[in-house]
């Protein structure tokens, strides 16, 4: 069996924001020459997520005013946690959109489903982050 593992890093420049990793996520399954297995690919941070979606700019938007109204960011006093920080509402985010995705590798490809794409998701941006990528198999 093959084992590879990469870190990718990220820099958001504003506190929030989504960005395709898609064709990253497929170099690294080239460099890694399996063609049979499972990649794992997840963000190395409480206040970010990987998950995979549509590559549609309509729904970024209905995703954002979502998580808004699920989580505000403001007013930062709401919570607990912010006696130290000012992002508990990024590691609720987060937690709503998950830290990682598995996808089935199948002849040296992604075995993605109908419109699938890779989103690295940030909710406390502006400095740098990794998602971790690792792919087992042969
Ligand atoms: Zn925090």
């Amino acid at each position: 069996m093959k084992s590879y593992r990469k870190e990718l890093w990220f820099e958001i420049p504003a506190r929030r924001g989504f960005r395709n990793i898609t064709g990253q996520v497929e170099e690294c399954l080239r460099e890694s020459g399996i063609r049979e297995g499972l990649l794992l690919c997840n963000a190395m941070h409480i206040t970010a997520s990987v998950f995979i979606n549509d590559d549609e700019s309509g729904l970024h938007h209905d995703y954002e005013v979502w998580l808004e109204k699920l989580a505000p960011h403001a007013p930062v006093a709401q919570y607990r946690h912010n006696g130290y920080e000012d992002n508990a509402d990024a590691h609720m985010k987060r937690q709503i959109m998950g830290r990682e995705v598995v996808v089935a590798i199948t002849g040296g490809k992604l075995d993605f489903g109908t419109w699938e794409q890779i989103f690295y998701g940030e909710f406390d941006g502006r400095r740098k982050k990794r998602v971790l990528v690792k792919i087992i198999g042969e």
